[in-house]
């Protein structure tokens, strides 16, 4: 009987760089699995119409990074939500993915508080969202129950929170790195544009003890307590090690494909890659869906609503304003 070839193809890595993608990837001889993100008009169509001042739109557009990371990877129909909720100028990051590709995004946040970190120069990502807590939520619709995983804001970045997220609830070591930067362009006038990519990799060993990680702070330990030593797995500490040399510039550099990236990292133990999915800006609201929830509002509400004779609803998360004569929801002028 002929064995059948089996054999995984290897060629060279494209050069060509495709934007509002995510390409998952697989480093077999050291266990390792990963996804690298690579948004350019999405992220800017997502960032230019909120106009949000430019440190809470790095921050948003992190997020963004980070939830089409983890989105991407579930093999799920329905929608997975990513939410801060904290005391910092920016009081709350909400992004929204639809499998599989469709995202939106918005922001809450003191302009005062703001402006004055920006004045401060503290208006850095740990700094603007303080201390409070980022929830994931997985919702596959209206007749199943949705999946809510919390993890505490310490005044730490969205990377140190997904890193205690999975270190805490997933028990998966892993690595993220996310970048956003506005890209100047000559020959447009300095429009900028904004871009944004991310990478992450977790060790999935065969044998779970392999993944064992000391823990990311001591906890409440008394003082003087030793961290818990666990020697980690070497294949971990090499991947880690070797994801903690990209730089911002080759997570968001237009010129260096995704393909490239994981080659510079992982040429030595050799990579494997997967079919890149498309990433898309789209917001899912409707006039239908804003005229059944004014019409769930009581009538008080409602009547309160009219302005001028109409009654105009802006969706926070794209800016589309919808216009209704207060008859058609069952308002009174
Ligand atoms: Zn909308």
């Amino acid at each position: 009987m002929n064995t059948p070839n089996i054999e995984i193809p290897t060629r060279a890595p494209s050069a060509t760089a495709t934007d509002d993608t995510v390409m998952p990837f697989e480093v077999a001889k050291l266990d390792l699995r990963g996804r690298v993100v690579r948004l350019g008009p999405v992220v800017d169509e997502i960032l230019e119409k909120h106009a949000y001042p430019a440190p809470v739109a790095k921050l948003l557009g992190e997020a963004v990074v980070l939830t089409v990371m983890l989105g991407s990877a579930l093999k799920i129909e329905g929608r997975f939500i990513l939410q801060t909720q904290s005391d910092g100028p920016v009081r709350m990051l909400v992004v929204d993915f639809t499998a599989p590709g469709k995202v939106r995004a918005c922001a809450r946040f003191d302009k005062a508080r703001v402006a004055a970190a920006v004045a401060d120069d503290t208006a850095d990502g740990g700094a603007l969202l303080g201390k409070g807590h980022l929830a994931m939520t997985i919702d596959q619709g209206p007749d199943t129950s949705r999946y809510q995983g919390l993890v505490a804001l310490d005044g730490g970045t969205l990377e140190d929170a997904a890193h205690e997220y999975f270190h805490r609830s997933e028990q998966i070591p892993t690595r993220v790195r996310l970048a956003v930067a506005e890209e100047l362009r000559a020959g447009e006038g300095g429009a900028s544009h904004w871009r944004a990519g991310g990478i992450m990799l977790q060790f999935l060993p065969k044998s779970p003890e392999r993944a064992r990680v000391a823990d990311l702070h001591p906890g409440d330990a008394p003082e003087g307590t030793a961290p818990h030593a666990i020697k980690e797995d070497e294949a971990w500490v090499e991947g880690r090690a070797l994801v903690s040399t990209v730089e911002d510039l080759e997570l968001i550099d237009p010129a260096l494909s995704s393909e490239r990236l994981v080659y510079r990292l992982f040429h030595e133990p050799g990579v494997r890659v997967f079919r890149a999915s498309e990433i898309r800006a789209e917001c899912s609201c409707s006039r239908d869906n804003v005229e059944a929830m004014l019409k769930s509002f009581s009538q008080d509400d409602r009547d309160h609503m009219v302005e001028n004779d109409k009654i105009s609803v802006t969706c926070e998360f794209c800016s589309a304003t919808y216009v209704f004569a207060p008859r058609e929801v069952g308002a009174k002028v």
